[in-house]
C-alpha cells in the first residue's frame, strides 16, 4: 500500500466496493463521494484521472465509502442536493429535498404570477428548499417559514444565507400553528406544505437510507398518513386571505382523500396535480 495512487485506480476500487455490497447507483455514487472529497467537477475527475492522491484524501474517501455501504443516503455525506436548480446543504438534522416537491414549488410559481400572491407560509420547512426556491424565483414573494425543530431551522437559515434569500424570509419555531402569532390570521395569500404523510407502520417498510437515517417525524404523517392534512385543513383556513391558497405535497396515493377533507372544510376549487409518473403528487384548493 506504500504506493502512491492515481484518481482513476482509486475511483476503480471505490466502485468495486459499491457495486459488491450492492449499494443502488453505485458506479455513480463512487464518483459524487471522490468528486466530494477532491472538489473536482465531474470534468476533472476524468481530465486529471492520472492526478496522484494523498494519503490522506484516500483515508477520507474509505471513510465515506464504508459510510455509504452501511446505509448513509448519498446527500448525507457530500452535504449537498440540489433542488429547483439551486444548491442546499443537508444533513441528518433535514428530510433531503426530493424532486417531487419541486412540483408543488412549480404549481406555487404559476399561480403566483396570476393571482398576486405576495405572503406565503411554508409549514415544515426543513431544508427551507420550499421558501428559498420561491423567493429566489418569485423575487417580490416574502415568506414565513415553520418547523417544529430548531435544528432544521439551523440548516434552513444557512441555506438562506447560502442562496442570498435570508432578507426574505422570517423563521419561526411552531408547531403547526401553535406559535403563530394572531396578526397573521387572514392575512396571508397562501400556505404551502410538504408535511410527513407516510403511515407510521409503513415506516419500517421504507428504504433503510430512509428509514433509519432521515428524521423520523419528517416521515411520520399517524396512523393513516393524514394527521398532517386534517389539521392544515382545519387550521390553516382561517390564516390565509379570502381567495388564497393552499397547496400540498400528497403521497400518490392520497389524492382522493385528501381532497375530500378539504371539501369538507369548505375549500372550493380543488385540483389534483401529478408527478412525472402520472401519480397524484400535489393538491391545490382555494379558500
Ligand atoms: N419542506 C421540506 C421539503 O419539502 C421538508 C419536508 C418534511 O420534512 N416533511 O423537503
Amino acid at each position: 500500500m506504500s504506493q502512491t495512487q492515481t484518481v482513476e485506480q482509486v475511483l476503480q476500487q471505490g466502485k468495486n466496493l459499491l457495486r459488491c455490497h450492492e449499494v443502488v447507483q453505485g458506479v455513480l455514487d463512487a464518483e459524487l463521494l471522490l468528486m466530494h472529497v477532491l472538489s473536482f467537477s465531474r470534468v476533472q475527475l476524468f481530465s486529471r484521472s492520472k492526478d496522484e492522491i494523498s494519503k490522506e484524501d484516500i483515508a477520507f474517501y474509505e471513510q465515506l465509502l464504508h459510510k455509504r455501504v452501511e446505509g448513509i443516503p448519498l446527500q448525507y455525506l457530500t452535504h449537498s442536493q440540489e433542488f429547483m436548480s439551486l444548491p442546499f446543504y443537508v444533513d441528518e438534522r433535514v428530510l433531503i429535498p426530493r424532486g417531487d416537491t419541486e412540483i408543488v414549488v412549480e404549481a406555487v410559481l404559476e399561480y403566483g404570477q396570476k393571482e398576486n400572491i405576495q405572503v406565503l407560509m411554508d409549514i415544515g420547512t426543513g431544508s427551507g428548499c420550499i421558501p428559498i426556491s420561491l423567493t429566489y424565483y418569485m423575487p417580490s414573494l416574502r415568506m414565513i417559514a415553520v418547523d417544529i425543530s430548531d435544528q432544521a431551522l439551523e440548516v434552513a437559515r444557512s441555506n438562506a444565507i447560502k442562496n442570498g434569500m435570508h432578507e426574505k424570509i422570517a423563521w419561526m419555531n411552531s408547531d403547526l400553528f401553535a406559535a403563530i402569532p394572531p396578526e397573521c390570521i387572514g392575512l396571508l395569500d397562501g400556505i404551502i406544505s410538504n408535511p410527513p404523510y407516510i403511515p407510521t407502520e409503513e415506516i419500517a417498510t421504507l428504504m433503510k437510507e430512509v428509514r433509519e437515517y432521515e428524521p423520523f417525524n419528517a416521515l411520520d404523517g399517524g396512523k393513516d398518513g393524514l394527521d398532517f392534512y386534517r389539521k392544515l385543513a382545519k387550521e390553516g383556513k382561517r390564516y390565509i386571505r379570502k381567495n388564497g391558497f393552499l397547496f400540498l405535497e400528497i403521497g400518490y396515493d392520497q389524492g382522493e382523500t385528501v381532497k375530500q377533507l378539504l371539501k369538507e372544510h369548505g375549500y372550493r376549487d380543488i385540483h389534483i396535480r401529478k408527478d412525472l409518473e402520472s401519480r397524484d403528487r400535489v393538491v391545490l384548493a382555494r379558500v
